[in-house]
């Protein structure tokens, strides 16, 4: 056997990247909830082929400062949590720190930032791993993250790829979920140099409308429903509006999106009386709970968590859409406008 050695960080970037970055839409998702931590309220993607070739973000959020652009291309740094502690009541989308880092191991990367006190724009590049010294650009407040050739470097993960068409829709779902839970935010989508989508600031259920289309936003009945210290806040679709897959769910904890057996179980046992076996129920729900409830932190994606209490929040969202489904109302809750 060859002596234990450690490996380059490099290589160590680029087998973490594995878990974090399965394909252009998982690095799309990654920056674009670092716009929204960054209280970006205008976020602009442009994509060619699929997201494959290259992907450019930008957002008009706080921006990142000179000196802390090397720092937040580094595995493991991240200005969002510093303790243990920090982790039972995290509030940001992001506290790994290693998405940046992941994402610059297996493609190459340009990462171009204006704060409000800078004079000017900063840029830096990572090119297989390597990072420049920051140099001067030109950008109003906000950031640019650009990520070229994904997994060029790495013929074994590319392979893995589909074509542009799927990975495009990918990146589309991930635009979709992140619409949805942020009408406050503005996005549009670019896919080889043709507007694909656009989403204006607007209320909730306008919002609903556009990501998901009339019909569906027709076919709902509204929840809103609030225990102790937790609230399920959404639509549901009415039986009639059944999909044939699960391709209209969404579920997020505190503005999350998530998937969880124990909330899908909850639902659709809430429609059993209601829905076919071989149809799937449509809905877009926002659980707002106690960060201390719930354990992001078991995922690398963080597409899944642990509650706290399973069976209580499984109680809650049965019951809730049960009534919901029994009594339609289309009133959404104001505070979700
Ligand atoms: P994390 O989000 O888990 O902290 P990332 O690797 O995604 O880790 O980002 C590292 C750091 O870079 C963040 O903590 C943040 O300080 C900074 N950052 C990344 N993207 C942006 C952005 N669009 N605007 C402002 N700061 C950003
Ligand atoms: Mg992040």
């Amino acid at each position: 056997m060859a002596a234990i050695k450690l490996l380059p960080e490099l290589l160590i970037n680029q087998i973490a990247a594995g878990e974090v970055v399965e394909r252009p839409a998982s690095a799309l998702k990654e920056i674009l909830e670092n716009s929204i931590d960054a209280s970006a309220t205008r976020i602009d993607i442009q994509l060619l082929q699929g997201g494959i070739k290259q992907m450019r973000i930008t957002d008009n959020g706080t921006g990142i400062a000179k000196d802390e652009l090397i720092p937040a291309l580094t595995r493991h740094s991240t200005s969002k949590i510093s303790s243990l502690d920090d982790l039972h009541k995290i509030t940001s989308l992001g506290f790994r720190g290693e998405a940046l880092a992941s994402i610059s191991a297996i493609s190459n990367l340009v990462l171009t930032s204006q704060t409000d006190t800078q004079n000017h724009a900063w840029q830096v590049q990572v090119n297989c791993g390597s990072i420049t010294q920051p140099r001067p650009a030109a950008l109003s407040r906000g950031t640019v993250v650009e990520a070229h050739d994904f997994f060029a470097n790495i013929p074994a993960r590319r392979k893995f790829l589909k074509t542009e068409t799927t990975e495009y829709t990918h990146c589309e779902d991930v635009l979709k979920r992140m619409a949805l839970v942020r009408p406050d935010v503005e996005f549009t989508l670019e896919h080889n140099g043709k507007l694909r989508h656009q989403y204006p600031i607007t209320d909730i259920s306008q919002r609903i409308k556009a990501v998901l289309g009339e019909d569906f936003m027709q076919s709902v009945a509204s929840i809103n429903e609030q225990a102790a210290d937790i609230r399920l806040q959404g639509v549901v679709a009415l039986p009639a509006y059944s999909r044939a897959s699960r391709d209209t769910q969404y579920f997020f904890v505190n503005h999350r999106f998530i998937r969880d057996r124990l909330i899908a179980h909850a639902i659709r046992e809430a429609y059993r009386d209601v829905l076919h076996l071989d149809r799937y129920p449509a809905f877009v729900l926002f659980l707002e709970m106690n960060p201390s409830e719930v354990d992001v932190n078991v995922h690398p994606a963080k597409s899944e968590i642990k509650f706290r209490d399973p069976r209580a929040l499984h109680q809650f969202i049965f019951h809730a859409v049960q009534k919901s489904l029994a009594r339609p109302s289309k009133e959404m809750h104001p505070e979700l406008v």
